[in-house]
């Protein structure tokens, strides 16, 4: 970086371990005379770390269009910005989406600089080999707004990702295994980079007596991955056949997949979602 690029930089820091900042986000957090953090008292410890002699402004979500333009002022005084958020990337169920779209309007560039981010961790390490996945991050707080917003995710061909808060989770986790059924496997990603890192993956009917069995299991940071619909279904060979035959036959999908259901017992929302598929191949 060159003091002539007066560009927003969008820089990823660690979500625990300071070994994950990279190198290149450590060479612009030293070389910009700005900083726009999430929240300035949190992230002055890593500038400190760095040796970094940057200034800092506050942009938060609810400063964020004014923080926009305190860093477009910057921008066209000829000096370069880095953004970051308390953890991870900014603008991903974080601050900074707002702030990314106003810099450009302002016809300014914007430079990301990859790195750690919690979802792609745990879609990383969960093992789930389905092709397609949604980023949903936090679910409504509200339990019919949750309910809600889960049923329209059920029938997705997807893997579903979900950020979720300590406080939260054995709702959110007895939510989900309730709206998506019991069958699809969820992969509970805890603590990532952290001291008591653990990432465990069972039936969703399963998790909600392994969180409750041991407090621990409840405490700091999740990121929930549901596997697609698919996989629940292919994982019981007797379903699929029996849902081919119910479509061979002619039945519309959601009856044969209400009828696969009461048959072997498969989850429904898996069950519809590739009784679709299939028609969708045929
Ligand atoms: N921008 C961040 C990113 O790139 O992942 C996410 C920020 S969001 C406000 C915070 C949420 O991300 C947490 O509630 C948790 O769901 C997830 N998260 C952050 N750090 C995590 C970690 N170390 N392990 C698991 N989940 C984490």
């Amino acid at each position: 970086m060159t003091k002539e690029s007066p560009a927003l930089y969008v820089v990823a820091t660690p979500l625990g371990n300071l070994g994950d900042l990279t190198a290149r986000a450590a060479d612009v957090l030293r070389s910009v005379p700005w900083v726009a953090a999430e929240d300035t008292r949190h992230s002055a410890p890593l500038l400190r770390h760095l040796g970094s002699p940057a200034r800092m402004l506050p942009a938060h979500e609810h400063n964020e269009e004014a923080a926009a333009r305190q860093v477009i002022d910057r921008l066209a005084a000829g000096e370069a910005v880095a953004l970051i958020s308390d953890a991870g990337t900014p603008a991903i169920s974080d601050p900074g989406a707002r702030l990314v779209a106003r810099v450009r309007e302002a016809g300014y560039q914007v430079v990301p600089l990859p790195g750690p981010c919690a979802a792609i961790a745990a879609l990383s390490a969960s093992g789930i080999t389905a092709p397609h996945w949604l980023f949903h991050g936090f679910l409504p707080t509200k339990a019919k707004q949750r309910e809600e917003a889960l049923r329209e995710l059920a029938a997705l061909p997807a893997v579903l990702v979900f950020y979720e808060a300590p406080h939260r989770i054995l709702d959110t986790v007895a939510a989900l295994a309730a709206t998506l059924g019991p069958a699809r496997r969820l992969v509970i990603a805890r603590e990532l980079t952290k001291l008591f890192e653990s990432i465990h993956a069972c039936p969703l009917g399963e998790a909600s007596a392994w969180m409750a069995a041991d407090a621990n299991r409840q405490k700091g940071e999740f990121v929930l991955v549901v596997d697609a619909p698919e996989a629940a279904v292919g994982d019981g060979a007797e379903a699929e056949r029996v849902l081919r035959l119910l479509l061979d036959e002619g039945l519309p999908v959601k009856q044969a997949a209400k009828l696969a259901h009461a048959i072997t017992g498969a989850a429904k929302n898996a069950l519809y979602a590739r009784a679709l598929a299939l028609r969708g191949e045929s």
